[in-house]
């Protein structure tokens, strides 16, 4: 399964929680750059939403990604 589909799939599975791109890494053992670019696919793919707000896993206030529904 490529990045993207992981981080989408991952999403899904934790909504309604939004996580920040190095929870993403971690949680899914992939390097932050390439967590990175799988967030920034899945908010243009329409099915998750790219925001400003409180990260679920580590708590800071920054770029977070979550399933829109
Ligand atoms: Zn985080």
């Amino acid at each position: 399964m490529i990045a993207k589909e992981r981080v989408a799939a991952f999403l899904i599975t934790h909504g309604p929680r939004r996580f920040c791109d190095e929870c993403l890494a971690r949680a899914l053992g992939i390097d932050p750059s390439t967590a990175y670019r799988a967030a920034v696919k899945t908010g243009r793919a329409g099915t998750h939403i790219r925001e400003y707000g409180v990260c679920s896993d580590c708590g800071e206030s920054r770029l977070v990604t979550r399933a829109s529904r």
